[in-house]
């Protein structure tokens, strides 16, 4: 078992209270890390941190619920955590919706939440970030992309809209912080048994997964385990990659 990868690295994890962000966090936690998750609202944060405490109190696990939308909650978010943590070595942008709409009868609305919690989110985040990163001489920045970046999918469009644009930043803001010594990569799941999942119809379930080559959707864990390799100096020449976990699946 491979042991304190992240000792002493503080993380930040969006979207951190259930799903792909909770294992991601979990793993963090295990491999040494001080995480601080994100959730959509403080009772959801602090029920995260209440759990992963109840699993493991030497868990150095905290809560916070910022407006990931909102400039100004996400800047004063990560200048308490500056002042309390003393550095961010880590940000992941995993926070996310998605979409079954179809254009004949997509909500405006509806389209530009999605373009803000998937996209504009990781903007305010990484802007918040790549200073404090700059100014400490290092860090890493990973995204939360989807395999719908690379084949769209035949409805709810907004969804792979966001994520081709989550690979754009992840791209472009790899290219521009490089020299900062701040890496930037995504990760793109394939189908995993998350509540994001549960949504979808049982129909689509079934005919997704018959036709993933490994024979089984992902799990959480799956992910979170390539987010460690990215996280830690094992990935220490990796930057600007978009890393399918999908078990080869083609839709
Ligand atoms: P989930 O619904 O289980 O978790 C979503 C997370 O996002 C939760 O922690 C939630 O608190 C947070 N969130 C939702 N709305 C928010 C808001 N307005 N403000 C702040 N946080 C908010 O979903 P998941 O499957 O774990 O998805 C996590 C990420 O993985 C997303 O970016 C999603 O697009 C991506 N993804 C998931 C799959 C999959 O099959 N589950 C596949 C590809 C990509």
């Amino acid at each position: 078992m491979i042991i304190d990868l992240l000792k002493n690295q503080v993380a930040i994890v969006t979207g951190g209270t259930r799903g792909i962000g909770l294992a991601i966090v979990r793993k963090f936690l295990e491999q040494g890390a001080t995480v601080i998750l994100f959730g959509s609202r403080p009772e959801t944060a602090d029920a995260a941190v209440a759990k992963l405490k109840a699993e493991n109190p030497s868990f150095s696990i905290f809560g916070l619920a910022p407006n990931l939308t909102n400039s100004n909650d996400v800047n004063q978010a990560f200048q308490d955590i500056l002042k309390q943590h003393k550095k961010i070595d880590i940000l992941v942008n995993n926070a996310g919706i998605s979409s079954r709409d179809s254009i004949y009868n997509y909500d405006e609305k509806d389209f530009d939440q999605i373009i803000d919690l998937n996209v504009k989110a990781v903007f305010t985040c990484s802007r918040a970030a790549a200073p404090i990163m700059k100014q400490q001489g290092h860090g890493c920045i990973i995204n939360t992309s989807s395999m719908v970046s690379i084949y769209g999918q035949p409805a709810g469009c907004g969804y792979p809209a966001s994520k081709f644009a989550v690979n754009g930043l992840t791209k472009s803001l790899a290219r521009e912080l490089g020299r900062d010594n701040i890496r930037v990569n995504a990760v793109a799941p394939g189908v995993i048994s998350t509540d994001m999942v549960a949504n979808l119809p049982e129909e689509m379930v079934q005919r997704i997964s018959s036709n993933i080559p490994l024979g089984r959707m992902g799990t959480p864990e799956d992910v979170a385990n390539v987010f460690l390799f990215l996280a830690s100096e094992l990935a220490s020449y990796v930057t600007g990659a978009i890393i399918s976990v999908d078990g080869a699946t083609q839709v």
